[in-house]
C-alpha cells in the first residue's frame, strides 16, 4: 500500500521498492532467478502458499523479491494505490486489466484513439469470449453518461490518444462511470504517475506500457497494473489465473530504468516542447498535436489535469502525400524509424489515424508524422528536422 505523501516523486523514483529483505545490503535488489523455492517445512509450504499471501516465496510463477521490488516501487508512485502487478509486455497488461472486470454479455467503452493492439484485442479476443465493445470520441467527457447502459461494465480510457494525442477528461469519466458502479481503466504510459497521479484521479485500474519510459533503453518489454483497493484482489487473481509472470532479469532492468526515470522526462519534455514549438512555426507544418500546446485537441484538460508531458507528438504537415511524407521521413539523420517510444533515442514513424477510427472522423489538410524525442541535444534535432522539411517541401512541389 502506497504511503508518505510528503516526498517529491524524483525523490521516491530512487528510493521506492528498496526493501532491506529484497535488497540484501546492497543498492540495487539482485536478480532472484527461480522457478522452485525450497521450505523448511510442511508447514512452512502451506503457509506460504495460502490463496491471499503477499511478498512470499511460493513458487517462480508468482514472482520473488525482483518483481515485487519494481511493483512496489510503481505502486509509491500511485497515492491510493493497493497493489501492482507486472507483465511480460504492456499489451499483456492489458488483457489482465480488461479480463479481471469483464464477463460474457459485458460492454466495454473503449476511446476511438485507443493504442491499436487494444482495438485489436477488444474486436479480436474479447468479441469471442461474448464481450462487446462501443468506441466513443475520446473528447466526449461527461456526455460518457448517455453512452453508459445496463450491460456497460467498464470505461477504457488512453490520455492523451495513441497517434493524435487528444487529452480526455477523466475526472468527468470517472464521476459519470462511478455514479453508474463502471470500473474504470487507464492507459497511462504517456504522461506515467509522475505527470498523471491516475488513482488519486479516480481511476481503478491504471496500465503502464514499462517497455517505454519505465525501462527507458529500448531493449526490454515489460507492462504493469496497478490498481486500487477496490480492484487489486480480482486483478490478481485474474493474472495468476493467466499464468503472467514477468522475468526476474526484465524487472531487474525496469528497476533500474525507473531510477533515473524523473531526470530522463524531465528531459524529454524540455527537448519534446522546445521542438513543438519550433515546428508550430514552420510553414510547412499545418498543426502540431502535442498536448501542452493549444493546437491540440484537449488542451485545456491537459492544464488542469497533467503536472507535465512527456516526448512523445505528432505535427500534421501542409498538404504533400505519401510520398513527400517519406521524403521527408528517409531523410532524416538522427530519427529511427521504428515503433516504441520513451528510449533514450529518437524515433520517427508516419501515422494514419483515418485506417483505424471508427466512431470519428480525423480530418487533416496533411499526413501526419508522430516524433518520439530522445535524449540528444535539441539543436542536432532541429538541424535534422530543418532539412527534412526542405526535402518535404521539394518532394511536395
Ligand atoms: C507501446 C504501448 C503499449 C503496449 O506496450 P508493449 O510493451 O509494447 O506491449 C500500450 N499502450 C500504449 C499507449 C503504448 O504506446
Amino acid at each position: 500500500m502506497s504511503e508518505d505523501r510528503t516526498i517529491a516523486d524524483a525523490t521516491r523514483v530512487v528510493t521506492a521498492g528498496r526493501r532491506p529483505e529484497w535488497t540484501q545490503g546492497i543498492v540495487n535488489p539482485p536478480v532472484w532467478r527461480a522457478s522452485t523455492h525450497l521450505y523448511g517445512s510442511v508447514a512452512e509450504l502451506r503457509a506460504n502458499g495460502a490463496r491471499d499471501t503477499h511478498h512470499r516465496l511460493f513458487y517462480g510463477r508468482r514472482g520473488g523479491p525482483t518483481q515485487w521490488s519494481l511493483a512496489d516501487a510503481l505502486t509509491e508512485l500511485e497515492p491510493g494505490a493497493e497493489a501492482t502487478f507486472l507483465y511480460p509486455s504492456g499489451v499483456a497488461a492489458i488483457a489482465a486489466a480488461l479480463l479481471s472486470v469483464l464477463s460474457p454479455g459485458d460492454e466495454l467503452l473503449v476511446p476511438d484513439t485507443a493504442y491499436d493492439p487494444t482495438r485489436s484485442m477488444t474486436t479480436g479476443l474479447l468479441k469471442r469470449f461474448g464481450i462487446t465493445t462501443r468506441f466513443y470520441d475520446p473528447l466526449i467527457g461527461g456526455g460518457i453518461v448517455d453512452l453508459i447502459a445496463d450491460t456497460t461494465r467498464a470505461i477504457f480510457m488512453e490520455s492523451p490518444g495513441s497517434l493524435t494525442f487528444e487529452v480526455q477528461d477523466v475526472p468527468a469519466i470517472v464521476a459519470a462511470a462511478k455514479a453508474r458502479g463502471v470500473t474504470t481503466i487507464l492507459d497511462n504510459t504517456w504522461a506515467t504517475p509522475l505527470f498523471f497521479r491516475a488513482i488519486e484521479h479516480g481511476v481503478d485500474l491504471t496500465i503502464l506500457a514499462c517497455t517505454k519510459y519505465v525501462v527507458g533503453h529500448s531493449d526490454v518489454m515489460l507492462g504493469s497494473v496497478t490498481a486500487a483497493p477496490s480492484h487489486w484482489r480480482k486483478l490478481r487473481e485474474t493474472s495468476f489465473q493467466l499464468g503472467q509472470v514477468a522475468s526476474p532479469d526484465d524487472a531487474w532492468l525496469g528497476a533500474r530504468g525507473l531510477r533515473t526515470m524523473a531526470v530522463r522526462l524531465a528531459q524529454h519534455q524540455a527537448s519534446a516542447l522546445q521542438i513543438a514549438r519550433w515546428l508550430d512555426t514552420r510553414p510547412e507544418v499545418a498543426r502540431v498535436l502535442h498536448p501542452a500546446l493549444p493546437s491540440c485537441p484537449g488542451h485545456e484538460t491537459f492544464a488542469r489535469d497533467f503536472t507535465g508531458s512527456s516526448g512523445l507528438f505528432s505535427f500534421v504537415l501542409d498538404g504533400g502525400d505519401e510520398a513527400s511524407r517519406a521524403a521527408l521521413i528517409d531523410s532524416l539523420h538522427h530519427f529511427g524509424i521504428g515503433y516504441s517510444w520513451g528510449g533514450f533515442e529518437s524515433l520517427v514513424t508516419p501515422v494514419d489515424p483515418e485506417r483505424h477510427r471508427t466512431a470519428t472522423t480525423p480530418d487533416f489538410p496533411g499526413p501526419l508524422v508522430r516524433l518520439q524525442i530522445g535524449l540528444e541535444d535539441p539543436g542536432d534535432l532541429i538541424a535534422d528536422l530543418a532539412q527534412a522539411l526542405d526535402r518535404f517541401r521539394e518532394a511536395r512541389g
